[in-house]
């Protein structure tokens, strides 16, 4: 989800300055990273996005995977996790985890009698 780190060493900047992009629905974010940030960016950087975005890991990722999309908490017959969406696409971490399985479509909300 994340590409390889790129370093900046320029006379106006002091020290090291890492520049890593990580991934976001919509589209990725540079971030511009101490060398001991880049060192815990390197050992795990869905983690270090994770926690950029106030996320744990699995979250994040699920976050990606669905493009900040906000999914049903019901289940289908097959008592899989139902795929309707339950708001606007590429909402931000925050909303997104707000609203992710977290509220019902109308069928499973008892308002329509199919799923
Ligand atoms: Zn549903």
């Amino acid at each position: 989800m994340t590409a390889p780190l790129d370093t900046i060493n320029s006379p106006c900047l002091r020290g090291e300055v890492f520049i890593a992009s990580i991934a976001a629905p919509g589209g990725g974010r540079d971030l511009y990273l101490s060398p001991d940030e880049a060192a815990r960016f390197d050992a795990d950087p869905d983690l270090f996005a994770a926690k950029y975005f106030e996320l744990a890991k699995a979250e994040y990722r699920e976050w990606i995977e669905t493009d900040g999309t906000p999914f049903c908490g019901g289940e289908t017959r097959l008592r899989r996790p139902c795929r309707a969406r339950v708001g606007r696409p590429q909402q931000n971490p925050c909303d997104w985890k707000r609203l992710h399985r977290a509220c019902l479509c109308r069928a499973h909300d008892g308002r329509a009698s199919y799923v």
